[in-house]
């Protein structure tokens, strides 16, 4: 399986900076940036030690989504139509991070949802694909369990076939002919996710949102099999592949394991468990390992599919740059660098250093910074 990791660093806003917030990422290039975490809340310009990663891109704090999905999206498109593969396409982060900004945008800035569902409509003129059937599906995670976003979050189940392969039981499965019949669907799920949010008590910061869009040809054999349901039209059409655009729970969710409510605990169990998963399944694939661990969770088992054979995923972790939201950064930065070490492990390379840059002056070359610039982490 290949993959690509990649950071996005969203703007600090106004009210974060009014707040006392600094922004503490400094993206060096395209492929690596730098942390200054601050060390004493008296003067957060200083007393820093300075953290480095490198990821197969680095996407500043001035990208636009377009440009986004340049250079992580639009590959992924490209490979399922050349190879008819399958992609899968991760935002990972803290809430408040940019992972829905990333995915759904707004109408001003749409995101890789609709990016990508441009390129596919364009790509099928231009290749002349005229039978290629477009179809869609939205579902949400939520405590383990799946809501059909597209059908008014009616709960569904997850059943393994005999070649254990995990198929969603009744999930809505809907024809789409262009990018704004799409995005009208997506528009139905977006807002069934967020008014179930609003409505009871349930917080979309915990779910996961999955995106899917199938691929396939042979639409004549429509015309031989006209009693057929569209369903099973479409089982009978031969798959040319298949996206899926996975906007995560917060990741800061999954320390909610010692909340004082016990579904706040159960829920943030949930979101550890299917991250862990997902981390651990990425890296049993790149490993070619025999085991992987897909039924660790309701996320990776429903994704299964989508990771075995011609397959790519690209993970988009999303960091807020402020002050106060750094551990957070750095955590996400850690997953993240967890998922990319793989790579960098063959090639012998460290993808994280830490060194601790200004200390006080009084220090001197101490004994800290002697320490601090011995330590290469390999975080975990
Ligand atoms: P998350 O889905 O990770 O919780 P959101 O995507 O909802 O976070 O982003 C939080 C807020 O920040 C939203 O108001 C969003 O519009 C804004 N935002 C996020 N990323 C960017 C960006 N790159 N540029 C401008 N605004 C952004
Ligand atoms: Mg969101």
């Amino acid at each position: 399986m290949d993959q690509k990791v990649c950071v996005r660093k969203r703007p600090l806003f106004k009210k974060e900076s009014e707040k006392g917030d600094v922004d503490v990422i400094r993206d060096d290039n395209n492929q690596s940036l730098t942390v200054l975490e601050p060390k004493t809340k008296v003067d957060l310009t200083k007393f820093t030690e300075e953290h480095n990663f490198f990821f197969d891109e680095v996407l500043s704090d001035n990208t636009a989504n377009k440009e986004v999905y340049k250079r992580c999206g639009s590959p992924l498109v490209r490979y399922v139509f050349e190879k008819q593969g399958k992609a899968s396409c991760f935002a990972y982060g803290q809430t408040g991070s940019g992972k829905t900004h990333t995915m759904m945008g707004n109408p001003e800035q749409p995101g890789l949802y609709f990016l990508a569902a441009d390129e596919i409509f364009t790509l099928k003129k231009e290749k002349g694909y005229s039978d290629l059937t477009v179809w869609v599906s939205f579902f949400e995670i939520y405590g383990g369990k799946l809501y059909d976003l597209l059908n008014d979050r009616r709960k569904l189940v997850a059943r393994a076939d005999a070649k254990q392969v995990v198929n969603i039981v009744g999930l809505q499965e809907t024809e789409v002919k262009s990018v704004a019949h799409l995005m009208d669907a997506l528009n139905v799920g977006h807002e069934a996710r967020s008014t179930a949010a609003t409505g009871a008590n349930l917080d979309s910061s915990r779910s996961h949102a999955v995106l899917q869009v199938g691929m396939y040809s042979k639409r004549s054999l429509h015309d031989l099999f006209k009693n057929l349901t569209q369903i099973q039209f479409k089982r009978m059409n031969k798959s040319v592949g298949k996206l899926s655009f996975i906007d995560l729970a917060g990741s800061e969710r999954a320390s909610d394991v010692n909340d004082n409510d016990r579904q706040t605990r159960i829920e943030g169990a949930e979101i550890n468990k299917s991250l862990l998963a997902l981390k651990e399944c990425i890296r049993a694939l790149d490993q070619g390992s025999k085991h992987v661990p897909f039924r660790g969770s309701t996320l990776t088992s429903v994704l299964k599919d989508s990771f075995i054979g011609n397959c790519r995923t690209v993970m988009i972790a999303n960091v807020s740059p402020g002050t106060s939201a750094c551990e957070h950064t750095m955590n996400t930065l850690r997953y993240a660098n967890r998922v990319k070490q793989l790579k960098s492990a063959d090639r012998g390379k460290d993808a994280y250093a830490l060194k601790v840059s200004y200390f006080p002056r009084a220090c001197g070359p101490s004994l800290l910074s002697w320490f601090a610039g011995c330590i290469h982490a390999s975080s975990g």
